[in-house]
């Protein structure tokens, strides 16, 4: 299956405003009960990001966060691992030691 790709604005400003939703919703997540609305909203804020082309560097890095927040914060690079997960993480790793 091919990744879906669509092209967002010129300057990244809905990516990344994506982005900072889903950190929104996850820095209160903690606080609500069992059933709420957080993991389904989520899905659905990260299935747009993934789709989402960035063209910028702040794009990337917005990006490049999230995988992040999905590895719960740290990245760990396996040298076991596929050649092309090596090459993937290699990457964010890249984009985050750009980050401001
Ligand atoms: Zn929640």
């Amino acid at each position: 299956m091919r990744l879906p790709y669509k092209l967002g604005t010129m300057d990244d400003t809905d990516l990344v405003a994506l982005c900072r939703r889903a950190e929104a919703i996850e820095s209160t997540h903690d606080e609500h009960g069992d059933g709420c609305a957080c993991a389904a909203l989520l899905d659905d804020i990260h299935k747009q990001i993934i789709a989402t082309a960035a063209r910028t560097l702040e794009g990337l890095i917005a990006k490049a966060r999230r995988v992040l927040w999905c590895r719960g914060g740290e990245l760990h690079l396996d040298m076991d691992a596929a050649d092309d997960m090596r090459h993937a993480m290699a990457i964010v790793r890249d984009l985050l030691a750009l980050a401001p």
